[in-house]
């Protein structure tokens, strides 16, 4: 998808742009990219608690979706983590297929294609939007239809109305640069009763809350929007939706994001050292060696602290990450 960024506060227009309101204000939080190392403010949304990374396109040269990203084709992870990153997703799919039988499925921005690839295997059409200029082997996927959206994505999408049954926003939707656009987009190509699901990493949770600028989930300046609760809740009933059920997320996510916001800790000019080693390939040859050293070294306090500290979250239901399920009504009221 398109990685735009919202544009700066400024004294007269502080619009927040996933509530609407002009409660937006600038903070001295500073959160620093772990590949790059460039660093990005966040202003904060007093009414529905969202943040919002600044200044995202301070280098427009500068490609934050690189190969340090995605690190191959054949995986984002060294082969046993790419495994379980997999199966983790085969699982999502069954969910998906026994709560939400659908027909015709739209994934956005479909990253190795694992939940589609799952989806259609269990008997649906599957398809999956991207922006133009994503990488070529997402693009040229030969299990899933693929389709590209060129320009911002307030666009038209390039689907027929009321043709899905489900459209799926699996941690993409803080990467998109017009949230509600996306979510419009979708409602209209949403039939009837269909479901949407977006899951997103929770600004408003016990781990975020703790950790923050150097939570491992913030990922800055990819995550432009970092939704809380509340925020996402309200976007989606303004777009139309009705709320069905919001789960944990993906507990995976929480349990690592535990482990290396905690691991960061002790590194905290060189953040996601543990992550770059389990990607391995291109990723870890630029990991600063010292950070590396450090955080293996102390992994004796925060691996017992991070089982804890998702036990906490388990009891406080502030998950790490969140998934909601909304749907567009059996009535069109639009
Ligand atoms: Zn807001």
């Amino acid at each position: 998808m398109t990685f735009q960024q919202p544009s700066k506060p400024s004294n007269t227009s502080p619009t927040c742009l996933i509530c609407g309101r002009s409660t937006l204000e600038a903070t001295n939080l500073q959160a620093r990219d772990y590949l790059s190392n460039n660093q990005f403010t966040l202003a904060r949304c007093v009414h529905c608690q969202c943040l919002m990374t600044m200044d995202a396109q301070q280098d427009q040269k500068h490609d934050y979706y690189g190969e340090n990203y995605y690190n191959a084709s054949s995986g984002k992870f060294s082969t046993v983590i790419e495994k379980i990153f997999r199966l983790n997703h085969a699982r999502n799919a069954r969910y998906f297929h026994t709560h939400f039988p659908s027909t015709n499925i739209l994934e956005v921005g479909c990253g190795r294609g694992y939940l589609l690839k799952e989806l259609k295997r269990l008997g649906a059409t599957v398809f999956c939007l991207e922006s133009a200029d994503a990488a070529d082997w997402i693009l040229d996927n030969p299990d899933i239809q693929v389709a590209t959206l060129p320009e911002s994505q307030s666009n038209r999408w390039p689907f027929a109305d009321d043709f899905f049954q489900l459209i799926i926003f699996w941690h993409v939707l803080e990467h998109l640069s017009d949230p509600a656009g996306s979510l419009k987009q979708a409602f209209c190509c949403l039939a009837l009763g269909g479901t949407v699901c977006v899951s997103v990493p929770n600004v408003s949770s016990l781990q975020a809350r703790l950790h923050l600028t150097t939570w491992f989930h913030l990922d800055v300046p990819r995550h432009l929007y970092h939704f809380s609760q509340t925020g996402l809740v309200f976007l989606l009933e303004k777009q139309g939706y009705e709320i069905i059920k919001i789960t944990a997320g993906d507990r995976m996510q929480n349990l690592f994001g535990w482990l290396q916001s905690l691991a960061n800790l002790f590194t905290p000019g060189h953040i996601n050292s543990f992550y770059r080693l389990l990607q391995g390939g291109k990723p870890l040859r630029g990991v600063n060696i010292l950070s590396l050293a450090i955080q293996l070294l102390t992994c004796w306090i925060w691996i017992p602290l991070g089982m804890l500290g998702f036990l906490m979250e388990e009891i406080t239901k502030k998950h790490a990450t969140i998934t909601v399920y909304a749907k567009k009504p059996d009535h069109d009221n639009k």
